[in-house]
């Protein structure tokens, strides 16, 4: 089922859905399972299954210069994908990105997905390389989230990238993007943010999810700015239930979101960890009712592998 059809279906009758990474090369896929199950008793309508793209590690050589290697540490979405769609009966959502992909790979892991009846992407561009400040393209890749978009669409329509192919099939692909509540990183505003983002929903990504938010007056801002740019989509909440003390500092710099006074103080008073994931689960709690209060009828859940606080948010709220 397409997720904008998941969508429409939980209105009235909200749902979550979370996110789960690719294990570590070398780990079994049970440990995913193991965050899965617990989670399972709500009925999630769908998971999300992150990529990770390559990193280069440089390995000292006997002459003092340094061997550059390609790794990749979380390999493994598209099997993960298939693996809960298989296990589970419940849709899968790979996400695909632009970096580190030719167009050929692209189109080569959309025809991957298509065969094992996998019919939700989210379309990213992915972060820059790992000690590379910004982000560059294969070079036969694409530089921006709207391009991947326009390739799965054309897909969409039949159109590979060998144009002497007759009679091909067309793909089916409901298609997710980002937005960003307090605008990408790298956007001079969030007016400009918006802009390309209403590019990516022309060019037919047919819902949105959104990047974490703490306060959920961010998440109530944007929409109505997006509603007042013309973006009609669907724009499912991102939420992520803070869980540690290192997270008030973390959060900001790896996702450049701001945490809310309220919040920090309360955090910084917490004698550990378990504390602060407790004062995590309560405040994730409490924007998620507001959020269905308001109408929301599919929230999304970081859950960055671990499960366990999800599933006391989900108990509380669902
Ligand atoms: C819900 C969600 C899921 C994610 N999942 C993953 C994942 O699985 N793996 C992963 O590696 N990362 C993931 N990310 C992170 C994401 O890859 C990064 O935030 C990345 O830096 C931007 O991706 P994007 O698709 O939003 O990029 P884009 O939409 O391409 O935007 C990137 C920047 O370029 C600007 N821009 C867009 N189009 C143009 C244009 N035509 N000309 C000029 N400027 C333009 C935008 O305003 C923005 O500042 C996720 C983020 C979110 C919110």
């Amino acid at each position: 089922m397409k997720v904008t059809d998941h969508i429409a279906k939980a209105q009235g009758n909200p749902q979550f859905t979370f996110e789960i990474l690719p294990p570590l090369k070398g780990q079994s896929i049970d440990a995913i399972f193991e965050s899965i199950d617990p989670l399972m008793e709500f009925k999630p309508p769908f998971i999300d299954v992150t990529y990770h793209r390559e990193e280069y590690i440089y390995i000292p050589l006997e002459d003092g210069l340094l061997k550059r290697q390609v790794v990749k540490k979380r390999p493994g979405t598209v099997g993960i994908c298939a693996a809960i769609q298989n296990k589970y009966q419940v849709d899968a959502i790979p996400h695909i990105l632009c970096g580190g992909f030719t167009k050929e790979d692209t189109e080569n892991f959309l025809i991957d997905l298509d065969f094992l009846e996998i019919d939700n992407v989210v379309a990213l561009r992915g972060d820059a390389v790992k000690n590379e400040t910004y982000f560059s393209p294969e070079k036969d890749g694409h530089t921006y989230a709207v391009d991947l978009v326009k390739q799965i669409d054309q897909l969409n329509h039949g159109s590979y990238l060998d144009v002497e192919l007759q009679n091909s099939a067309c793909t089916d692909f409901c298609i997710g993007v980002a937005g960003y509540p307090e605008k990408h990183m790298e956007a001079p505003n969030l007016e400009s943010d918006l802009h390309f983002l209403k590019k990516k929903v022309e060019a037919g990504a047919q819902y949105i999810v959104t990047q974490m938010f703490f306060d959920n007056e961010k998440y109530f801002d944007f929409v109505k700015r997006c509603r007042a740019a013309g973006i009609e989509v669907p724009i499912i909440p991102g939420l992520k239930p803070l869980a540690t003390k290192k997270q008030l500092n973390l959060i900001p710099h790896r996702f450049h979101v701001d945490l809310p006074e309220a919040l920090i103080k309360e955090a910084i008073k917490c004698k550990d960890n378990a504390a602060v994931r407790q004062l995590g689960i309560e405040w994730c709690s409490a924007q998620s009712k507001e959020l269905l209060d308001h109408g929301v009828p599919v929230l999304h859940y970081y859950s960055m592998g671990k499960s366990d606080n999800i599933r006391q948010i989900a108990k509380r709220v669902f």
